[in-house]
This record gives structure tokens, sequence and C-alpha cells, in this order.
């Protein structure tokens, strides 16, 4: 067992820091806050060939792994910098496109996505689903001529007006009709300025650079080179692209964590009020301490999901507890950073206080952690499944 990285890893994973002299967490924060989508970085981290991490190179990627998707977006937000649109966008879409994808597809969206030409958002989640998934009603109905037509609404979709391209979750068989709950559903390329569709954002007290979206649908019309993958078997690319969105929000957690630690150490060693440093006090320090080491835990079982996923083998447990062990060990890391800092924990100055909506967030999206609980109860410990 080797825990080691390679040196161009070890790069890869060092590319936040690189990129934060340039592009900081204050930066990152003053398009969060204004809900601006932070261009000149994204064409930044597209120029120096990270969008496409898991493209092949023959579609203008870097032909890497899940793995070093991982480290790059764990430095990012080692830095304070998560961008949940390289999660959507550059693994979740381009991901399964290059995986699935005609080669016509491969050619028409890769390398202009790679270059940062094109955006795409993932839109799963509708208002009467929820959670439920299986129970989407977006329908694809089948045409006379071997078109679509798709109609229906979906809900809380990252980037949905500034992205060009949805990979939208959607049936061609309703859920009623079909022999096997998973049968039926298909994955579409919608552009998002087709005839038919409409979005209007939604406020969330999240300070993020991404705007969420409801999106409808209406009558939009779609041909066969539009469908990801075979119709009415798009089941299967959903749940291959879930893993390393789990996988990734793991890293995302984890990074946020370190930076929130990294920060209450130096003022913890800097602030006097007693006698000595208040990091000196191990009322402080304990919590910091075993912050820390949730975090260093959850970020070696995203590794180990990663690579898992990079040699195709089964990683769903692993994923599913990386993203469960993060979105907490985050929380308390930030947590533990706010106590430190005491009421200057809570001013824009300081940005403490920032990180939490975000790291609070995962616990419940992309998926939430009750489901995860779900997860591992039934297809780790073999309990009955509970819903
Ligand atoms: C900022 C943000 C960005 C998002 N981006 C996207 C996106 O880009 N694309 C997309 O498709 N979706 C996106 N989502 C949607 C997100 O994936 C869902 O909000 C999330 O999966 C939870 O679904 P829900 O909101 O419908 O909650 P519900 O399904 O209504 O569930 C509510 C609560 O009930 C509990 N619960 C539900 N089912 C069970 C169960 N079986 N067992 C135990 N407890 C249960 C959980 O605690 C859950 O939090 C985003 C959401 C947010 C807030």
């Amino acid at each position: 067992m080797n825990f080691d990285i390679s040196e161009e890893q070890k790069m890869i994973y060092g590319y936040g820091a690189e990129l934060a002299k340039t592009y900081d967490r204050a930066y990152w924060m003053e398009h969060a806050r204004a809900h601006r989508f932070p261009e000149a970085m994204y064409q930044q981290i597209a120029a120096d060939g990270f969008l496409g991490t898991m493209v092949p190179e023959a579609y203008g990627g870097s032909g890497l792994g899940m793995t070093e998707m991982l480290l790059f977006q764990e430095g990012l937000a080692n830095q304070g910098i998560p961008l949940l649109s390289l999660v959507i966008g550059a693994t979740m879409s381009m991901g399964p496109i290059a995986e699935h994808g005609t080669e016509q597809q491969k050619q028409r969206f890769l390398p202009a996505a790679c270059k940062g030409e094109l955006r795409f958002c993932f839109a799963i989640t509708e208002p009467d689903a929820g959670t439920n998934t299986i129970r989407i009603s977006t329908l694809a109905k089948s045409k006379a001529d071997g078109r679509f037509s798709l109609s229906g609404r979906k809900t809380y979709i990252t980037d949905a007006g500034e992205s060009d391209y949805a990979l939208v979750v959607a049936r061609t068989t309703a859920h009623t009709e079909v022999k096997r709950k998973t049968d039926g559903f298909t994955l579409f390329l919608v552009d998002l300025r087709a005839k038919g569709i409409e979005m209007h954002p939604i406020p969330v007290s999240v300070p993020l650079p991404e705007i969420q979206y409801q999106v409808f649908f209406d009558d939009v019309d779609l041909g066969p080179e539009d469908v990801l993958g075979e119709v009415g078997k798009g089941f299967n690319i959903l749940f291959e692209s879930l893993n390393p969105e789990r996988i990734l929000g793991g890293a995302i957690c984890s990074g946020v964590g370190r930076y929130a630690l990294e920060k209450a150490v130096a003022y913890a060693c800097e602030r006097v009020v007693f006698n000595g440093p208040i990091g000196a006090y191990q009322a402080l320090q304990h919590p910091l301490a075993k912050a820390r080491t949730e975090i260093e835990l959850a970020s070696l079982m995203a590794r180990k999901a990663a690579w898992l996923f990079d040699q195709g083998l089964p990683c769903g447990a692993e994923a599913n507890m990386a993203k469960l062990a993060a979105s907490q060990a985050g929380v308390n890391a930030v947590d533990a950073s706010l106590q430190c800092f005491g009421g200057n924990g809570f001013t824009q100055e300081y940005g403490i206080f920032d990180l939490y909506p975000l790291v609070r967030l995962t616990k419940t999206a992309p998926v939430n952690n009750e489901m995860i609980l779900n997860y591992i109860a039934e297809h780790v410990l073999g309990l009955p499944r509970s819903y």
C-alpha cells in the first residue's frame, strides 16, 4: 500500500495555492456576495488545462482521472475557493460525455468546454420528487419523426442561467409504467437557448458565485443527437456521475475546513487576552485538533474512493462515507475556528462565519446525509431498506 502521490499529482494539488496568488479567497468572496460568476478565474483555470482534467487528450483534455480532479478541487478549497461549477460542469457533465457520448457529441462539446468556451449545468432535482429521483416527472415524449418533446420543471439548478447546455435527467417512460423503477430514464444534452425554456433565479442565503434556478421546459424539441447514452437506460450513467459528485463534495468540505483551521491557528497564536496567546488554551486546541483529525480522515476516504473509481472498481460505499464524514468535519472545523475568533469571527473582515453556510449546505446537497446513511445502512451493513 502506497499513500504517496506522484510529482505531477503534487503539482496539481498545489495549483490552488498558485492560483490564489492572483485569485484568492477575497476575490471569490466578492463574487460570492454579489452572486457573480468569477469569470476571470474560471478562464485562468481553463487556460491552465484543469477544466478538462478528466477529458481524454484527443478532445482537448488532460486525460487524467478522478484522483487528479479530487486533488485539483481539494487544493483550491484549501485556499477557501470552492467552485460548484467545477463539480457540476467539469466533472458531472464533461465526464459522462467523455465516457458515454457519441464521437460527434465529444467533438461538438468537449474541446470547447475544456477551453472554457462552453459551460454545462446538471439538472435532476424536481420540486415534487425531491430526494426521490425515481419519481421525477420531466418527460421527453417520443414523436413520430424520431424526435422528442421535453416538458417539465427542475429546481435548484446551479448555474443554469450562465450555462450553455444542461445535462437533463428526464423520463422517456413514466415511473408508473416501467417494470423496474430505474428503467425509463434518459439523459439529454439540452441547449439552454432553445425555444420552450424559461428560468427564474432562486435567491439562496449561501454566499456563492453560482446562481440557482428553477428551469421550466415546455415542449422543447430535441433530436436523437441530443441523447447521451441510450434511450431509457440513463439511470446507469446518472448513477456513475453521483459518486464523483460525492467525492468532490467531500474534497471541497475538507479543503474549506483546513482553510478555516489554518486561519484559526494563525489568529490563536497572535491573540493575547490574559497571559500568553489564546492558542495555548486546551479548550481551544482540542476542538481544532479534533476537527483536523476528522478532516484528514474524510480526505483519506475521498482519496480511496477516487482511486477505486479510477480502477473501475465499485466506490459507492467509500464515496458516500467520504461525503458524510467531510460535511460533518467541515462544519466542526468552521465552528471550532469561529470560537477562536470570538466576536471577530462574525465580521466580514475576518470572514470566518462566511465559511459556515457552504459547509452546512453540504449536509443537505447534493444529497442529504440521511440518504447517505440510508445507503451505508442498506448497502454496507446489509440492513433492510427504510424508505
Ligand atoms: C445551493 C443548492 C444547489 C443545488 N444544485 C443542484 C443542481 O445543480 N442540480 C440539481 O439537480 N439539484 C441541485 N440542488 C438540489 C439538491 O440536490 C436537493 O436540494 C437535495 O438533494 C435535497 O432534496 P430536496 O431539497 O428536494 O429535499 P427533500 O427531498 O424534500 O428532503 C427534505 C429532507 O428530508 C429528509 N429526507 C428525505 N428523504 C429521506 C429518507 N428517505 N430518509 C431519511 N430522511 C430523508 C432529509 O433530511 C432531507 O434534507 C441544489 C440545492 C441547493 C440548495
